[in-house]
């Protein structure tokens, strides 16, 4: 069965690039990982977005979308002049002071995109990182509208984060997603729960999917990791609208029982326990590459950065 998908969001992973190797990083961005996008690549992903008819805004993250700036910056004009919204996601290694911020956001401000600044003790030796305050004084001052994405520890021993940064409110407090690196960093501190609880994806419908993420090798994924098809092999708009996931055989068990479906439709041997949803799905899912390395791809998702 095909459904028709009412696409609202295109993220591309520009690079899993990244000056830093956080601990919850669920796509593995390091400074060793590979790939970017190309110019014409973007602008063939774009022209097939809108097609869709459906798409409001497109995310540039990664990895970190700054370590590519020209690049990123060509992705937002184009995205911009096409009519979306553009979100742009940083940990702001580049903000040294708040005057130099303003010289790295100004093209932003032109391609009219938003920042959302990463703050929070991965990415620093506090909530609000120095780099996250210059970014946003500088972002207050070019008029660009500027969010802060801050993620939990996994133990309680860390004061309560402010409720804002330089006058910007912390909006939600990101749980931390137990997959990708986060799954081996960070899971000695998780408590956790048995593992039949969880029987529901908690961040993605499937059934009715409203964003995906694209990658630099072409890979369209559903969750991080879980890909529906490969936008180098088969047109963007096409693999959306042939997009079904009760004919891809791990969304399949997800839409019905989530990971617990997983696990039962496989018969995999797990543990009893496990931190949350993304924990077991993961760990169903590394058991499953070997069978399905078409949809349980990139190696980078799953760790493999040689
Ligand atoms: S890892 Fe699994 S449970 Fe977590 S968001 Fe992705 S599909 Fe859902």
């Amino acid at each position: 069965m095909v459904l028709l998908l009412e696409l609202k969001g295109v993220h591309f992973l520009l690079t899993y690039r990244c000056d830093l190797e956080c601990d919850h990083c669920f796509v593995w961005g390091s400074p060793k990982a590979k790939g970017v996008f190309t110019i014409k690549q973007i602008k063939n992903v774009l022209s097939e977005t809108k097609k869709l008819e459906t798409v409001s805004y497109i995310a540039i993250e990664g990895g970190e979308p700054f370590l590519y700036y020209p690049i990123m910056v060509k992705t937002a004009e184009e995205a911009s002049a096409l009519g979306f919204r553009v979100e742009i996601l940083s940990n702001c290694y580049w903000a040294t002071t708040p005057e130099d911020a303003i010289e790295w956001l100004a093209p932003v401000a032109k391609a009219k995109g938003a920042i959302g600044v990463s703050s929070d003790f991965y990415h620093g030796d506090d909530w609000a990182t120095n780099e996250a305050k210059n970014a946003i004084i500088a972002a207050k001052a070019l008029n660009l509208k500027v969010g802060i994405n801050t993620v939990k520890n996994p133990t309680a021993e860390l004061p309560n984060p402010p409720a804002e940064i330089e006058g910007v409110k912390i909006g939600a407090l990101w749980e931390i997603m137990y997959r990708g690196r986060a799954a081996t960093k960070l899971i000695e501190k998780a408590n956790k729960k048995p593992w039949r609880e969880f029987t529901k994806c908690p961040y993605e419908n499937f059934a009715k999917q409203e964003r995906v993420h694209i990658d630099p090798f072409g890979y369209v994924h559903a969750c991080q990791g879980i890909a529906v098809g490969n936008a180098w092999q088969k047109p963007f708009s096409k693999i959306i609208q042939e997009y079904s996931p009760y004919e891809n055989p791990i969304l399949e068990p997800l839409v019905s029982g989530g990971p617990v479906a997983l696990i039962e439709k496989f018969s995999l041997p797990h543990d009893e326990a496990y931190a949350d949803a993304c924990h077991l799905c993961y760990a169903a899912r590394i058991m499953l590459r070997n069978k399905y390395p078409e949809v349980l791809t990139p190696d980078q998702m799953y760790g493999e950065l040689e």
